[in-house]
């Protein structure tokens, strides 16, 4: 963790929780519409990325009739708790940093039980040591605020925020679990929320606390397994789709995915026992979190195609909507195909890369989970390797399809103190990414019946470290101090 809170612009904070809602149905008109998901993800990414092909098939054998037209209705609702990350940066001849999304998590986003902690703690240091701290703040504030925000800066108290994530997200598991109560009568005593964790997972305790806040707050008990053990230990009844636990005859009325976001969570293949549960849990009525569509919906690929000039409009098809469409557009980064669908503006980007810009990109695949990304040289290299270059034009080799490009944002640098097993591991220069969770509840006709902002979480690392992730050991957990 990082020992003190890091600046932040209230009105970038107020931004991300703005667009919370306005993500989340975004998130959920994507995962309903098949032609999209299919022209996106089915086309260059499939060959050279079976994970994700994997989930496109089953999410049309699951959901998509033989006409074409798909249907949810045998599923209970959808229950989506997101996490979008953004960092600031600021836009040519801009003073001002603005939010820019990293990536949308649809799946296992983390961290809103420990960063509820950390926030109370860094609230708990910069008002009990307010004078030993406020040097550093003060320094950190000039680094990240606009020259007009410096002055005038809201009516909002300077500090820490209150971090609901720990309430709020077990309350939208709660909103699905009732949901479900109603309208399958299982017996109250035997029904239970399905986490499906790792074998071997290190980061339980974030997990733990989800689970002991649901009990607190809503009574409701949670049962903890993998893929692995699912595919043995639960039973699906193909007459009514309920989901049983087959030692107790518990019914799982929310499965809630804390694990299979990664190839590596199927050990035994594309054809092995944990694919296979994957579909019986998706195949049942419970409402699962993610669903196939939302878990798709969060993919990089898609994130990249939502940026396309007109892609918004067909998910925001009102007149309403464009003040909507204006305020996600804003918080899009400069996203680029690298697939058979790549335009002419995809390929100056790759050419900027290949003339030497390659320091203001950066190349992600479809991964979750940190660690992946090319920056710099590797970027150059690995499309020096892949692109074949002709008088005015490129050729994109079939691989670059599962890899997208992106504009690569510069955070403001701030000094930090970052703590390692409650020890100091270093102080110096650091960056920030933002995340602001959201949680939705939706039917299976497309009503929304819970849609909010749902917390936050900063993390921060030195900033020369190019990749994030706390539990991938690149970043610590922090807190935004509002300024
Ligand atoms: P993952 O699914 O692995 O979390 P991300 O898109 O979040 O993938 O990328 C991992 C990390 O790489 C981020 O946490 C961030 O630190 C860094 N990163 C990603 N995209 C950018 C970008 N456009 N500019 C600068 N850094 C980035
Ligand atoms: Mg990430």
């Amino acid at each position: 963790m990082s020992l003190l809170p890091n600046a932040y612009p209230k009105r970038a904070f107020g931004q991300a929780q703005e667009l919370a809602p306005h993500f989340n149905q975004l998130v959920d008109r994507v995962s309903r519409d098949a032609d999209f998901l299919h022209q996106t993800l089915g086309g260059g990414v499939s060959d050279t990325d079976p994970y994700t092909a994997k989930l496109l098939q089953l999410y049309k054998e699951i959901y998509v009739q033989e006409s074409g037209e798909p249907n949810f209705a045998k599923t209970a609702d959808f229950l989506g708790i997101h996490r979008s990350d953004y960092m600031l940066h600021k836009d040519k001849g801009s003073d001002q940093y603005n939010i820019k999304q990293v990536e949308l998590n649809t799946i296992a986003s983390s961290f809103a039980g420990l960063s509820t902690k950390v926030s109370a703690l860094h609230r708990h240091l910069t008002s009990r040591f307010e004078d030993d701290v406020k040097d550093l703040l003060e320094t950190n504030k000039k680094v990240v605020l606009g020259s007009d925000e410096a002055t005038t800066n809201g009516d909002t108290p300077d500090g820490v925020p209150v971090n609901p994530a720990l309430e709020r997200i077990p309350s939208a598991m709660k909103v699905a679990f009732a949901q479900y109560q109603s309208r399958f009568s299982p017996d109250p005593k035997k029904t239970v929320i399905l986490f499906v964790v790792q074998d071997g997972e290190t980061n339980t305790v974030d997990q733990r606390m989800l689970e002991f806040q649901l009990w607190q707050d809503h009574q409701v008990p949670v049962v903890r397994m993998s893929l692995t053990s699912a595919h043995t230990e639960i039973e699906l009844d193909g007459k009514t789709g309920a989901l049983k636990i087959a030692s107790t005859g518990q019914e799982i009325a929310v499965v809630y995915f804390r694990a299979g976001y990664a190839p590596t969570d199927y050990p035994d293949g594309y054809d092995g026992i944990e694919w296979k549960a994957r579909a019986k849990l998706e195949r049942s009525r419970a409402t699962k979190s993610p669903s196939l569509g939302y878990h798709l919906a969060g993919t990089k690929k898609v994130q990249q195609e939502l940026a396309r000039p007109g892609s918004l409009e067909r998910f925001f098809p009102q007149d309403s909507d464009k003040v909507i469409i204006e305020g996600l557009k804003q918080a899009f980064a400069g996203l680029y195909s690298l697939g058979d669908d790549a335009t002419e503006e995809d390929k100056s980007a790759v050419k900027d890369v290949l003339a030497g810009a390659e320091g203001k990109y950066v190349l992600k695949p479809q991964r979750e989970g940190g660690g992946y990304n090319f920056y710099g040289e590797n970027l150059l290299a690995k499309l020096k390797a892949n692109v074949k270059q002709t008088d005015s034009d490129v050729e994109l080799a079939p691989v670059l399809g599962e890899f997208i490009l992106m504009e690569r944002l510069f955070p403001p640098i701030q000094k930090a103190i970052l703590l390692r097993g409650g020890k100091v591991e270093g102080s110096g220069d650091t960056i920030s990414e933002l995340g602001c969770f959201a949680t939705v509840v939706a039917s299976t006709d497309g009503n929304v019946l819970h849609n909010e902002y749902a917390g936050f979480l900063l993390r921060t690392k030195f900033s020369n470290v190019d990749e994030g992730g706390v539990a991938s050991g690149f970043a610590t957990l922090s807190s935004p101090y509002l300024c």
